[in-house]
């Protein structure tokens, strides 16, 4: 999978991509990025990228020219243009589901904002979709393309090693995940549950069902009016519900 990433501060993107899983993905080539400065498709002599509104306030708009120009450049030996994220708070809510729908693209080209954001036309001629990562403003798009990309590239299939799996992550399934536990057995006191030690495989896969559900009731109820639940399930939710005179503990 190829990422374009256009910003003016390329530089953020180097810790990110050269650790951990994300460099692991690019060193095994499951992964390629283009950090690009689009600074460098400006037209002007002074390479600048923004300028004032028109009608006046505070703060600085991004030029159309160079992101037009950028993009243009980047996919110009492509049949089919690969979708242009922006990145916007006005966006679509980030969700874990959207993550997956990206990983089944080759190829994405992330617009990163900054000052007071992008020239409207920008969003209307350019953009085949806007991504919030959150009801909160931050000072550039380069956060939340590298919260994208993260969440993205650990569903690439080889990506994760065996020592992370996506399959029982929270929202994946539906749920929030169960709690984990590993060594000691007993800390300060506090014991694992036993059932984790007990090697009985049916009864773990049980307790952790019931647990994501208990954890998903307490903390994301709303969550539980699209998940895939079976007959077992609701009559575990209700008697969570019940058995505590409707309280959800
Ligand atoms: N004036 C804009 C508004 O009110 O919608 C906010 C601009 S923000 C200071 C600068 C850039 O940061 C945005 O263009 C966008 O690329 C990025 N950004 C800020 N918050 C974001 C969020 N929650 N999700 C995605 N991108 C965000």
């Amino acid at each position: 999978m190829h990422f374009d990433v256009l910003t003016l501060f390329p530089e953020m993107f180097e810790g990110f991509l050269g650790s951990s899983i994300m460099k692991r993905a690019i060193d095994q080539g499951l992964v390629t990025t283009s950090v690009v400065n689009f600074r460098e498709y400006s037209t002007n002599k002074h390479r600048t990228v923004d300028d004032t509104p028109y009608g006046g306030g505070g703060g600085m708009v991004l030029k159309p020219e160079p992101l037009f120009r950028a993009v243009e450049d980047l996919t110009k030996d492509e049949p089919v243009r690969p979708p242009v994220l922006m990145m916007s708070p006005q966006g679509t809510p980030y969700t874990q589901k959207k993550a997956e729908e990206l990983a089944r693209h080759d190829r994405l080209i992330l617009l990163c904002g900054h000052y007071e954001g992008f020239d409207e036309r920008i969003r209307e001629h350019l953009v085949d979709e806007e991504i919030s990562i959150g009801d909160f403003v931050l000072t550039g798009g380069e956060l939340p393309a590298m919260v994208l990309m993260d969440s993205v590239i650990r569903l690439i299939p080889g990506v994760l090693g065996n020592e992370s799996s996506a399959e029982t992550d929270s929202f994946t399934t539906g749920l929030l995940e169960y709690p984990q536990y590993t060594r000691p057995a007993e800390f300060r006191g506090w014991r694992v549950p036993d059932v984790l030690l007990s090697g009985h495989h049916a009864e773990i896969d049980r307790w952790r069902r019931r647990q994501a559900l208990k954890r998903t009731l307490e903390r994301r109820p709303d969550l539980l009016e699209s998940a895939e639940l079976t007959e077992e399930d609701r009559a575990w939710i209700r008697e969570m519900t019940q058995g505590n005179g409707g309280r959800k503990d």
